[in-house]
């Protein structure tokens, strides 16, 4: 309690230090969010000389295993991780506060499903923070908090609440009973201060790292002199977390266990939004100045009844639970957008692009507001923060314009989404579950996020069958895992055999007409707009035959007389979508994939239900997969052209494989690929990228085609006419006779869909190179947002192994802190060979490591010959010319300690050494080694085995040194067994 003392005695002499706008001064409404904020920061800034920074941008820098920034200590990771560099400006940080934007909506932190029912918990909200690194600890940090709660903010003591770490028996850790005392020495009363276990109160990173326990600030919104101790950590919404303090003092190890840290650091979070609400007074964040604005707007923009603050069973209709979800989810796309998340297809993109469409869903559905509220409400939230973070003032028309597109798109799917619903409830007995293959069809063809679809069911009073939708998620992944595998399995409804195809020339069906999958133009806005597509239905395909009618559960292959679906060919992976009969909304069969047989395309289709030769049907693509893979292919033909370019004319094309997510290209080439060529492809294409050039296609006779100069084809067979596909150079010029304009650009025979011009490519970065064969090279490319982030993750890592060298060339003594260096080497050895980032720094991050790796084993050799140097020479000492030496002697390794023994001999070339060496974990190390003198008669091994066997152990090694280990138990027995053995011997 000596400290609790010294804090009781320091806190006397505090003068209460007040803030700009003082309480007094608030009125009943409280102060307003912005001074709350403030008033946190110059707190910690001013009061206690701490250093403010900027929030970062909630897009995770370099960070792949992040979706989101979740928390403020995100960018202070490598600080906490020891990888910070000691010369860059992180490491010169001791005391930080700041208020960072978080996003909580996927991966570990996921608060999505909470948002809207119940009132504290967002998608996007501002953390406090305030952090110590290797400087103050758990007494000022909780001195600090303690001050600026109960007298800055005058929040009455009797509501709060502190928890502490309980202690863990199987970890061996425990109570902190340091951070107890702290706060009862604060004055906080002993009901009020509450241990919790592990799950609540030990904040851990990850599986490894740092880690430490943590207290928790809780706060009743009831009071009235209630004791709410039992309703702390409880989920009730009366009695909320406010702030959580964690003191960073373990390691956790690969091993699982802990290990005191070097340093101990403060990392603190409190949620503005949560802290506003009780200091203006109020239960629900909601009600506080950083929603009501966002709520009138909501109201303005719809009609209808205003926002109650409603919850549960009282919210009849979820309008108030409609309203919290898009005020709460427009702030969260404004800021995402902001910082560079735009809605789309993987990772963020996509939760971002789910938190659009439920945001759109409860707009349109619940609150029947017109299209476009959601855009509408942007100038409110850039009102409410844009002081605060200032770069979402930049943008602003930006962020409604993509919310708009957005939503427009999704809120067509939302209406079929609607009615396919409604006609599958009628059709279902009263007490189903809701059938999951139409659920999936919904979250794979439309794009309805999952809980959207729980909700719409919960409305009606409908569970959907989740085991089976987990059933075909899973299957869908294995299916995409295998790629064509599974396709070859399902391939008796896609490839027509020999006798169907027959069949269908001799009743005169016709090949399908395909040219529809080129009816696509830019926008006024530069965004792809694809027509949309009727066909008829001209024959089913099943179990290899084909059939006028399929019905309702079966998978077939669909033949129509014209689609828009790009079936696969040419490299390029094939469209997905799905198909409605023409009048009826309400069914939805989706195409999973698209294939070419003799001319005819078949459509691999779930039949929903029965399906007839002469139905009517509307094609729908999906639209981004088929952009992205137009990017894709585009990026391709840019690539090819760059490798020659840059590789030489001899370069050929061998393959190529495009989908949404990735170009694969293989290439025969002359010399080896050196990594600066990779850097120059990248750039060239980059350089074309930038020009933005039209790409010009158009159909011309094979004959004339072939007359091009330079032209790239791949030995395939092409069509008659066949189409050419010519960057920035329109093709009736390539045609002209002796021109020589398809040398200098790219010119291909190719009838896949590409982009109409390239700027939309964005980026391209090769994220793996390697021969296949002598002479055959694969490259992996990605494009556009991917590769923006393999570049990033790739300066990431690149810091970190400048980080590491320079603490590895600081030249340590300690031979632990050179194996961990050494680790650190081998994981992040690791994480390079296998994280997307551009091949070229790979292989020179590889290099770096590698070299490293020789250090820092070169160093930790050095340490244990001269710690063995310095042992054997005391031990030698202290055994001065004996014919045998027998002792215990501390050391980290085997090898250490072998080293020991060897140098004693060295040393003493007539003298018998066997040392042992117990180790923390209750083990016992031995080694010997016998004097030359000594054999044939002594036996290191010998002499070893009957040491370690007493020690219920084992050994083993030659005639001249053995080694081996047993129990600490049986030491003192082992001592003596080696004297007696020795002595026999001699
Ligand atoms: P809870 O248990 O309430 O979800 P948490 O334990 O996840 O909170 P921490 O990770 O400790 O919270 O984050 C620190 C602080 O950030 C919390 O005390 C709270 O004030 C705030 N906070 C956390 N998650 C949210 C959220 N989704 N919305 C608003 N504030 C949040
Ligand atoms: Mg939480």
């Amino acid at each position: 309690m000596a400290a609790a003392g010294r804090l009781r005695r320091r806190l006397l002499l505090v003068v209460p230090w007040r803030w700009g706008c003082s309480p007094r001064r608030w009125g009943t409404g409280g102060p307003a969010a912005g001074q709350v904020r403030v008033a946190f920061l110059r707190f910690f800034q001013e009061r206690h000389g701490h250093r403010r920074l900027p929030s970062a941008p909630v897009r995770p820098r370099g960070d792949p295993r992040l979706l989101f920034v979740n928390a403020g200590m995100n960018q202070f990771k490598p600080i906490f991780l020891g990888t910070v560099h000691p010369r860059s400006e992180l490491a010169q940080y001791k005391r930080v506060v700041n208020s960072q934007k978080c996003v909580r909506a996927g991966g570990k932190h996921n608060d999505l499903e909470d948002v809207g029912r119940d009132t504290y918990h967002h998608t996007f909200f501002e953390m406090l923070g305030n952090w110590s690194f290797g400087d103050y600890f758990k007494e000022e940090a909780c001195s600090m908090a303690w001050e600026l709660l109960t007298e800055v903010y005058e929040i009455p003591r009797d509501r709060l609440y502190v928890t502490y770490f309980g202690g863990d028996s199987s970890l061996g850790l425990n109570a902190d009973e340091e951070c107890r005392d702290i706060w009862l020495c604060l004055g906080v009363p002993a009901s009020h201060v509450l241990p919790f276990p592990l799950k609540d109160n030990f904040w851990e990173m990850g599986d490894t790292g740092p880690c430490g326990p943590c207290t928790e600030i809780h706060y009743d919104h009831v009071g009235g002199g209630r004791n709410a101790a039992a309703l702390v950590n409880q989920g009730s919404p009366d009695v909320v977390e406010i702030w959580n303090l964690v003191f960073m003092q373990y390691s956790r190890e690969v091993e699982g266990n802990l290990i005191p840290l070097p340093q101990h650091h403060v990392d603190t979070g409190m949620g503005l939004e949560r802290l506003v609400t009780v200091l203006q007074n109020k239960h629900s964040n909601y009600d506080t100045d950083l929603f009501t604005p966002i709520l009138d707007a909501i109201h303005k923009g719809c009609g209808g009844p205003r926002y109650q603050g409603l919850v549960g069973e009282a919210d009849i209709g979820a309008v108030n639970m409609a309203y919290r979800v898009v005020a709460d989810h427009v702030r969260t796309l404004c800021v995402c957008i902001t910082d560079g998340i735009y809605p789309g297809l993987s990772g963020a993109e996509l939760v971002l692009r789910r938190i659009l469409r439920r945001a759109v869903r409860f707009c349109s559905e619940v609150l029947h507001a017109p299209p476009g509220l959601l855009a509408s409400l942007v100038p409110t939230v850039v009102d409410v923060l844009g002081d605060a973070y200032p770069e979402l003032r930049k943008n602003t028309d930006q962020i409604a314009d993509i919310i708009n597109e957005n939503e427009a798109a999704f809120l067509s799917s939302l209406e079929r989404g609607r009615r396919i619903i409604e006609r599958t409830v009628q059709q279902m007995e009263p007490s189903m579950d809701f059938p999951a293959e139409v659920a999936w069809s919904l979250y794979g063809n439309l794009g309805f996020p999952l809980d959207l679809i729980d909700l719409m069911l919960e409305e009606k009073g409908i569970r959907l069958d989740s085991a089976a939708f987990d059933e075909l998620a899973l299957e869908d992944a294995k299916r995409k895992a295998h790629g064509l595998q599974a396709r070859q399995l399902e391939g008796e409804n896609v490839y027509l055999d020999v006798h169907s195809l027959a069949q269908l020339h001799s009743n005169n069906v016709p090949v399908t007409d395909d040219s529809p999958k080129y009816a696509y133009t830019l926008g006024q806005h530069g965004q792809y707009e694809f027509s949309p597509c009727q066909a008829t239905i001209l024959m089913l395909y099943r179990d290899q035959s084909l059939q006028e009618e399929v019905g309702a559960g079966q998978h077939c292959g669909v033949i129509l007389d014209r689609t828009n679906f790009y079936a696969e060919q040419g490299g390029q992976a094939s469209d997905r979508g799905y198909l409605m009969r023409l009048g009826q909304q309400d069914t939805l069969f989706p195409v999973e994939s698209v294939h070419l047989c003799g001319g005819y395309v078949i459509h691999e289709v779930t039949a929903v239900e029965t399906l007839r030769a002469g139905d009517q049907v509307q094609l729908f693509v999906d639209e981004a997969q088929r952009l992205a893979c137009m990017i894709n292919h585009t990026a391709t033909h840019l690539l090819s052209f760059a490798l020659r370019h840059i590789l030489g004319d001899n370069t050929e094309q061998q393959g190529s494989h495009v989908t949404a997510e990735r170009l694969r290209f293989d290439f025969n080439t002359k010399g080896p690929v050196t990594m600066e060529h990779l850097q120059q492809v990248e750039q060239v294409v980059q350089e074309v990228i930038k020009r933005n050039e039209v790409v010009h296609m158009a159909e011309v006779p094979l004959t004339l085609a072939r007359r091009v100069q330079g032209l790239r084809t791949v030995d395939e067979e092409y069509p008659d006419p066949v189409r050419i596909v010519s960057l920035g150079v329109p093709v009736e010029s390539v045609l002209i006779h002796d021109s020589e304009a398809a040398m200098h650009t790219s010119v291909e025979l190719c009838c896949g869909t590409h982009l109409l011009q390239t700027g939309a490519v964005e980026d391209l970065a090769i994220i793996s190179e390697r021969q296949l064969a002598k002479g055959i090279s694969r490259v992996i490319a990605v494009t556009g947002g991917q590769a923006k982030q393999a570049r990033e993750v790739g300066q990431y890592l690149a810091m970190e192994v400048d980080s590491l060298s320079i603490r590895l060339k600081q030249g340590s003594t300690s031979i632990p802190e050179v194996q961990n260096l050494s680790r650190e080497v081998g994981q992040l050895t690791k994480v390079v060979a296998s994280t997307a980032m551009p091949q070229w720094q790979r292989k020179e991050l590889q290099t770096i490591l590698k070299a490293l790796q020789r250090t820092a084993n070169t160093a930790i050799k050095k340490l244990e010959m001269q710690q063995a140097a310095e042992k054997a020479q005391s031990l030698l000492a202290k055994h001065c010319n004996q014919p045998v030496i027998i002792d215990t002697v501390p050391a980290d390794s085997p090898s250490i300690l072998m080293k020991v023994v060897n140098h004693l001999c060295d040393k003493s070339p007539g003298t018998s050494v066997l040392l042992l060496s117990p180790q923390a974990s209750g083990e016992v190390l031995c080694a010997c080694q016998v004097s030359k003198n000594c054999l044939p008669m002594f036996s290191a091994a010998d002499w070893a085995t009957a040491v370690c066997t007493q020690m219920e152990g084992k050994a083993g090694g030659s005639c001249v040194v053995a080694k081996g280990s047993g129990n600490a138990k049986g030491m003192q027995g082992a001592l003596t067994t080696a004297l007696a053995f020795a002595q026999s011997k001699l």
